[in-house]
């Protein structure tokens, strides 16, 4: 059963999607499923001067490898398509129409460079020129010429755009979920351009129309978009159509605090900014997060707490949970900031809850490019092993290549500490006792070695450091009985021999 909630995302394709938009995208998505809503893809893309190649493209699968899914859309269809605004061009004209009609906007002939002129003249006087009521009856437009002339203009084929008729002093009283009470006054708001002498609409225009169309419930968007409200508001109220919830989600800051994080903070600061990785059509590469190695489950995760509190100490949520515990009341006002120490912190978190098998064929992926093959069961064992030491994925193969490659060298420090004539004896005796254990299993294997020392009085400490420096050239590493058994018993003779050819006696 869907209720009436139906929310948007309402991205415009003129490049990637920032992670600020996909936070937005999964507010609006935690919104629709908590409520047992709808959620919708809407493309925006009147403005065809910004339009980026493969933009599109890339909203929808990065979205989907957050495993951010939309009901109705320019992929899924619906009942109120389409969903791309360059195909419902033709609608729009008719609503600015009805808006001249009823005295709410009116045609405006003023060329572009005219408009610079103006613009210009007021700047070299220290003011800034603004197409509004004080204005607008000195400028070219159908409420400055009389009817006839405005039709002649309009039949000669001059070019015109049509621009709102912004009250002159008017309180805009709006109500925002985020923000409660906002007031504006129109005195300080211009003419906006509702459509535009190429035949499409602007963005408020079309927008506003597609938000009744599709019957939208709730506008849930980002800050910077608050601004835009008044004008919302205003429009609705002169179609006469009953205007949607808004809610306005604070900004993600820089980790310094200071200022939005922008789409080139990232790079320069180390840390991605987008989802997945994208290339400029002039051929520059932004880092992507999946890219650099997080889990879709923490990025979402870390995306959910950017503004939004669950009002308890639970930090890790899955999709599901977020879902279950998301509330629009509990989302900020104030801009919250984004800590990349703690996204990496999420992805720990999120490796040792995510499905071993699933990481377990990653990482075979990434041992197959450094030319070493494991089976699934030996890929599996490692992740279990090892998955606690590392934040990332990739951060494993560190963390286990002494289990593909024999060392090469022997770390200098380990050797000048922990290598002697007698841990060399030691390790010799160790040797020729592994040779005739039958069983390689990790415990048997301990007991076994573990009892040979003491029977030998050895000292513990001294040939159990001197055994991993064989193995793995270093003093770090698992269990060494661990690696032992997984190398079996060919592999770890073969390691001590070396080991003791090469190393001083
Ligand atoms: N197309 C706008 C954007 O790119 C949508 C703003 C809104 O949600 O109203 O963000």
């Amino acid at each position: 059963m869907t209720s009436s909630v139906r929310v948007r995302f309402a991205p415009s394709p003129t490049g990637p999607l920032h992670m600020g938009g996909v936070r937005t995208a999964l507010f609006n998505y935690l919104f629709a499923k908590k409520h047992q809503g709808t959620f919708i893809l809407r493309i925006e893309d009147t403005d065809q001067t910004r339009f980026v190649p493969g933009a599109e493209e890339y909203i929808i699968e990065s979205l989907a490898w957050c495993g951010i899914q939309f009901d109705e859309g320019i992929r899924e269809g619906g009942n109120y398509g389409p969903y791309r605004q360059s195909d419902r061009k033709a609608l729009y004209e008719q609503y600015a129409q009805e808006l001249i009609e009823t005295g709410k906007a009116y045609y405006a002939f003023d060329t572009p460079e005219e408009l610079d002129q103006l613009r210009k003249d007021a700047e070299q006087k220290g003011e800034t020129f603004t197409y509004d009521a004080k204005s607008r009856l000195s400028l070219k437009n159908s409420l400055a010429f009389t009817p006839e002339e405005t039709r002649q203009r309009i039949e000669q084929g001059d070019p015109f755009v049509i621009r709102f008729r912004m009250p002159e002093q008017e309180e805009v009283v709006m109500e925002d979920l985020i923000r409660g009470t906002v007031k504006v006054n129109t005195a300080s708001l211009d003419d906006k351009i509702l459509f535009k002498s190429d035949g499409m609409p602007t963005y408020h225009l079309a927008n506003i129309v597609d938000d009744h169309l599709m019957a939208i419930s709730h506008v849930i968007r980002g800050e910077e978009w608050l601004p835009s409200l008044p004008l919302h508001q205003l429009l609705y109220e002169a179609f006469g159509w009953k205007k949607p919830a808004f809610a306005h989600l604070p900004l993600i800051l820089k980790p310094t605090g200071k200022g939005k994080l922008s789409k080139r903070d990232g790079d320069k600061m180390g840390f991605p900014v987008f989802p997945t990785e994208w290339t400029d059509p002039s051929g520059e590469v932004y880092s992507g997060y999946r890219e650099s190695g997080y889990l879709p489950e923490a990025f979402i995760n870390l995306l959910a707490l950017l503004g939004w509190n669950p009002g308890s100490e639970q930090e890790l949520f899955s999709l599901d949970e977020l879902i279950e515990a998301f509330s629009l009341e509990r989302v900020g006002k104030s801009g919250s900031r984004f800590d990349p120490d703690k996204a990496k912190w999420f992805n720990h978190q999120w490796m040792q809850a995510h499905k071993p098998d699933e990481l377990a064929e990653q990482f075979r992926e990434l041992l197959k490019a450094r030319g070493h093959s494991a089976s699934s069961e030996q890929a599996l064992y490692l992740v279990n092993l090892l998955r606690e030491r590392v934040n990332f994925l990739s951060e494993l193969w560190n963390e286990s290549y002494f289990f593909f490659e024999a060392p090469a060298e022997y770390d200098e420090k380990v050797v000048k500490k922990k290598w002697n004539s007698e841990v060399a004896q030691w390790v010799e005796d160790v040797l020729e006792a592994i040779k005739n254990q039958a069983s390689f299993e990790s415990t048997e294997l301990e007991e076994k070695i573990k009892a040979y020392i003491h029977e030998k009085q050895m000292n513990p400490g001294g040939v159990l450091n001197a055994l991993r420096l064989c193995m793995v050239g270093a003093s770090k590493g698992p269990h060494l009985f661990d690696i032992m058994s997984f190398l079996g018993k060919e592999e770890t003779c073969a390691r001590l021999e070396r080991a003791l050819q090469q190393l001083p006696r």
